[in-house]
């Protein structure tokens, strides 16, 4: 089957004017100013007058199997649908537990993970959990990383927070010792992701690992560092310490209120302060539990992360904040692409046909295409989760 897109603005996220582009299966077989088919040719055409066609969004960190519990067993969030992600331009997740790896379990994140890959999304996932010792569902991260396709990398390990292990400069060296071996040995990155709490240290235990190991900080993917201003400004450090930083793009009024950054305002604030365009990444947490807690660490009250708010974010960064889509679209493609090794997030002759065809105007999803399956039609989900 050939889908030939007309005459959209393309960004790969780089910007290049006008192009055509065509999909032949599950991927992109040419891009040119203007491309001629035989009119016998049994061919789909999309006209893209007025519209930009970039990548499909790389959602760095998806909690696919639902997260949360931290108000008990009825707090426990529910799983995610296929179409939370693709409505909103997302073709590629990255999924991992979070605070609880106790009800939830590597097996059931790489059997939904492989869920959602049948229905067409890109899907890989993260070993191990907030805790250390790493959960693992061969006994090892290096057997986990070198034999189970959907592992790419480890985490979110969690640091800085009141519900992480206390992990030390040790075990967390340790770990990521072991996940860049078996990285190298199966030809995958093995990042490992790190969820940043609110306490002071931030990234301190990084900056140790760095300075008393070989171990750089381009192995650790921090997440949540629009948490507050001097997160953020710890993020900054990290940067320019050749690192990269995710911001999350789900949050609520109580964290606004309390300091957070959004995360379109956090990577306008980045990029004003110089920090190199392609260290600067935004996810969803989409489908974590949002916990609201009081000055001493009450919980409160709890929302649920959306992917939607990626799409969200990505608008806000060029509407509000003045950033160039350019650069807040690497920051939900190239960039996480880039730090957890994927071959995803950009346009090119021969890559997967993941694509996201956005009025140039409103800047809403109006078609998507998953590996050359059109997943969203004018708005519309057109494939969808057997219980959607
Ligand atoms: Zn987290």
């Amino acid at each position: 089957m050939l889908t030939l897109i007309c005459g959209a603005h393309l960004y790969t996220p780089t910007p290049h004017g006008k192009m055509d582009v065509l999909i032949a299966g599950s991927k992109i077989v040419d891009l040119q100013k203007k491309i001629n088919i035989d009119s016998n040719t049994n061919i789909k055409v999309i006209d893209g007058t007025g519209c930009i066609l970039t990548p499909g969004f790389v959602d760095s960190l998806v909690h696919i199997t639902g997260g949360g519990g931290e108000a008990g067993f009825a707090s426990r969030t529910p799983e995610m649908n296929l179409t939370d992600a693709t409505l909103h331009g997302i073709t590629t997740v990255v999924a991992a537990l979070g605070t609880d790896s106790s009800s939830r379990t590597l097996t059931n994140l790489v059997a939904k993970a492989k869920g959602l890959k049948e229905l067409g999304l890109n899907v890989f996932c993260h070993t191990g959990s907030y805790h250390l010792p790493a959960k693992t569902l061969t006994g090892s991260i290096t057997d986990d990383l070198m034999y189970i396709d959907e592992f790419i990398g480890v985490g979110e390990v969690a640091i800085s927070d009141h519900r992480s292990s206390q992990p030390t400069v040790q075990q967390l060296a340790e770990l990521a010792a072991q996940a860049k071996v078996a990285g190298m040995l199966s030809g995958k990155k093995g990042t490992v992701s790190i969820h940043v709490g609110p306490v002071d240290t931030h990234l301190s235990i990084l900056h140790d690992i760095e300075q008393q190991t070989d171990i750089s900080l381009a192995q650790f993917y921090p997440t949540h560092m629009n948490r507050n201003k001097a997160l953020l400004d710890a993020g900054i450090e990290f940067c320019k310490g050749g690192g990269t930083i995710d911001f999350t793009t789900s949050t609520t009024e109580y964290d606004l209120a309390n300091g957070e950054y959004a995360a379109a305002r956090a990577l306008a604030y980045c990029l004003d302060q110089g920090v190199d365009k392609t260290k600067l990444t935004m996810s969803s947490d989409g489908h974590a539990s949002l916990p609201i807690f009081d000055a001493d660490f009450n919980l409160i009250g709890l929302e649920v992360g959306k992917e939607a708010s990626l799409h969200d974010s990505f608008v806000e960064a060029v509407n509000v904040h003045g950033v160039s889509i350019e650069h807040a679209l690497m920051a939900i493609t190239s960039n996480p692409a880039n730090v957890l090794g994927l071959k995803k997030g950009n346009i090119a002759i021969n890559t997967d046909a993941d694509l996201v065809l956005m009025d140039s105007q409103s800047l809403k999803p109006t078609h998507v295409w998953s590996q050359g399956s059109l997943m969203v039609d004018n708005g519309f989900a057109v494939i969808k989760g057997p219980f959607e």
